[in-house]
């Protein structure tokens, strides 16, 4: 079969339903939770095209299969009650679907923070968060911080706590020991590490204090900046 399809769509559903024939979304979480988040609301340019799009400061939108990998992976850390970060939020698109999944708005257990490290893509997130979920911004268990992941100290570290899913949306040459540390027990984290002049995501978690490394696959994201 000639399996023709048309990586340019102009509605959400249609973007996402074309993942779904693609075979890309093949989780009934996943397409539901993205689904609720309109791309749209977070991107102006081309946003029901699959690809990444150029925000600002070297900044972009990840492509929408890329949220649909890593937000798959995740899938079994991200539930009600669950605590999520979201370091290099740029948009704030893959933050949200964390905060949908997690049910934050009503669910008080729950946690989710975007960590961003320009102040001005963190405005940008927040008015794209205003134009599609406002009452996101009105929660104590939901933000956005303007901050750099190589910046948090002790006491900050301290105050975030431990997580059961960790997004990371840039890429590092090694893994950050912050990270490690504010991974809970079981808790599992995504991240694209540099590996000569490719990239490959990996999937972190944490069994009985011991790190278990899987390597996923070639990946393209920008550099996870250390100041
Ligand atoms: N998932 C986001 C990806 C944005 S690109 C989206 O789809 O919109 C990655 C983001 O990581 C950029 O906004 C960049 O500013 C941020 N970033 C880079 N280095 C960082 C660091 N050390 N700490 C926090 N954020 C960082």
């Amino acid at each position: 079969i000639n399996t023709m399809y048309t990586l340019a769509e102009n509605n959400h559903k249609s973007l996402i339903d074309n993942l779904k024939n693609r075979g890309i979304i093949d989780d009934d979480e996943v397409y539901d939770t993205m689904l609720q988040v309109d791309r749209g609301k977070y991107i102006k340019e081309n946003p029901y095209v699959d690809t990444p799009v150029y925000i600002s400061h070297g900044v972009t939108i990840s492509s929408p299969h890329m949220h649909a990998l890593s937000l798959k992976r995740l899938m079994n850390v991200l539930k009600p009650g669950s605590r999520a970060i979201d370091v290099g939020s740029g948009s704030g698109y893959l933050t949200v679907c964390m905060a949908i999944r997690t049910n934050v708005l009503e669910n008080k257990n729950s946690f989710v923070i975007g960590l961003e490290r320009v102040k001005d893509v963190v405005n940008f997130s927040i008015e794209n968060i205003k134009r599609d979920k406002p009452e996101l911004l009105h929660i104590d268990n939901f933000k956005i911080i303007h901050k750099n992941i190589y910046q948090v100290n002790e006491q900050e570290k301290e105050e975030l706590g431990l997580f059961d899913a960790i997004h990371v949306g840039a890429s590092a040459s090694e893994l950050p020991e912050i990270l490690i540390d504010l991974l809970a027990e079981n808790g599992k984290l995504i991240i694209p590490l540099e590996e000569g002049y490719t990239q490959v995501l990996y999937e972190i978690t944490k069994k009985n204090g011991k790190i278990i490394k899987d390597r996923l696959f070639d990946v393209c994201f920008v550099t996870l900046k250390k100041n």
